[in-house]
């Protein structure tokens, strides 16, 4: 009988495995199947324009699986039964039976960080959510307020979107921390005050939200500001599936895996993207990022096709390239980084990064098509 090789998820990372698995595998020793809750793929990358009431193109699966050997099946995985080695799918109910899983299921918004932020926030770490979001923001009447909550890339970039896009409301930007853009060389981070000033957006540096309700937010030193949205942005945790199915996970509930993407707990299971804690060649958990994502996709077919061929793979190596801001769909920033995360000198600002993003988002959907990330220098 032929290897089951099953591959959950298929955003970023898991496409890409499953694609260049079954190139490298000969499909009569091996079947592969992708499994994913969606008939399209997502670019994720781009939900806050989605949010900001843009069109996005739609990506169908099957057309970016055409030619190949991978049989797609479209269901939602609600458990993985890691003893039958079978992943269950709810609405069925129906199992698949793997002998090696590719675990590729992505994160989620932190919704559950405060009280009332699952009641009351949005989110754009979905398409649903940030279907959800682009209706409230155009219910808005003009004058109102949308009140970001998370300093970091998403929170950023969503700030930045809906406030060009909808110049008549008023966008704030809540964050823990004692600025935005600390990451950023110094010439990056004045840009992006520029930008974030010329937009209108109002940052509030060291302000920590803890609580959610219908008409706005609390900050925990007793502060109220109402608001007609609050977009939750503060970071994402992986989905619950691995921790139930007993997989060793950390506390965002990624999956422990090794320096060759296979889980610490099973050594029939590989985690790659978001949903894994890998090991950036720092030595730090790697960054919940495209720029992790694609090089472990690649990296585990790469791994699962040596060791169905009986050699031995070498560590699977997660670097950085750049960090890649959007403001708005004409002004950005790119800061150039060391493989280890840390910002070069060099910057790219204005209208030239907003060009050089488009470009490397296009490039990273038409290397899905390929099956292959291309250079580094494709991935956001
Ligand atoms: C608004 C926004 C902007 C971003 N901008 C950038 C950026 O500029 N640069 C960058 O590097 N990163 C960016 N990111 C982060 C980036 O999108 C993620 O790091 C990336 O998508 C991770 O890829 P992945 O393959 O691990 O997961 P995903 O792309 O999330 O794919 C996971 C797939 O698994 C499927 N799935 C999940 N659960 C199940 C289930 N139970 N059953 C079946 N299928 C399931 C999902 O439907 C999805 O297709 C951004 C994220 C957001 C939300």
């Amino acid at each position: 009988m032929s290897h089951r090789l099953v591959v959950v998820g298929a955003g970023y990372a898991g496409l890409l495995a499953a694609k260049r698995l079954a190139r490298r595998l000969h499909r009569n020793d091996v079947t592969v199947t992708l499994v994913n809750a969606s008939d399209r793929f997502v670019e994720r990358v781009r939900l806050h324009q989605l949010a900001a009431g843009q069109r996005l193109t739609e990506v169908p699966l099957r057309q970016q699986l055409s030619g190949t050997p991978v049989q797609l099946v479209v269901g939602h995985v609600t458990a993985i039964d890691a003893t039958a080695r079978t992943v269950c799918l709810g609405d069925e109910p129906r199992t698949i039976d793997y002998d090696t899983l590719v675990y590729a299921v992505g994160s989620q918004a932190r919704l559950d960080d405060v009280p009332g932020a699952a009641e009351h926030a949005y989110a754009v770490a979905c398409p649903e959510q940030a279907t959800r979001l682009r209706h409230r923001v155009a219910e808005i009447a003009s004058g109102g307020t949308v009140a970001v909550v998370g300093g970091g890339l998403t929170g950023l970039e969503t700030a930045s979107e809906l406030a060009e896009s909808h110049p008549g409301l008023r966008v704030r930007l809540f964050t823990s921390a004692d600025d935005v853009g600390s990451g950023l060389a110094p010439r990056g981070r004045a840009h992006l005050l520029r930008a974030l000033d010329r937009l209108g957006v109002s940052i509030h540096p060291e302000t920590v939200v803890t609580a959610v309700r219908e008409d706005g937010l609390g900050t925990r030193d007793g502060r109220s500001f109402t608001a007609d949205a609050v977009v939750w942005t503060t970071g994402f945790r992986a989905p619950d599936l691995a921790r139930a199915a007993g997989f060793a996970t950390d506390d965002s509930g990624r999956m422990l895996i090794d320096a060759t993407l296979r889980s610490v707990s099973h050594p029939e299971v590989y985690a790659v993207g978001d949903a894994a804690a890998g090991v950036s060649v720092s030595g730090a958990p790697s960054r919940m990022s495209c720029q992790a994502a694609l090089p472990m996709g690649r990296g585990v077919a790469d791994v699962v096709a040596a060791r169905l061929s009986g050699r031995e793979p070498g560590p699977v190596r997660i670097g950085y390239v750049f960090t890649n801001i959007s403001l708005g769909r004409r002004d950005g920033v790119v800061q150039f980084t060391h493989a280890d995360d840390r910002p070069r000198r060099f910057v790219l600002t204005g209208r030239v990064a907003a060009v050089f993003k488009e470009a490397v988002v296009r490039s990273t959907v038409r290397a899905r098509r390929r099956g292959e990330p291309g250079s580094d220098a494709s991935d956001s």
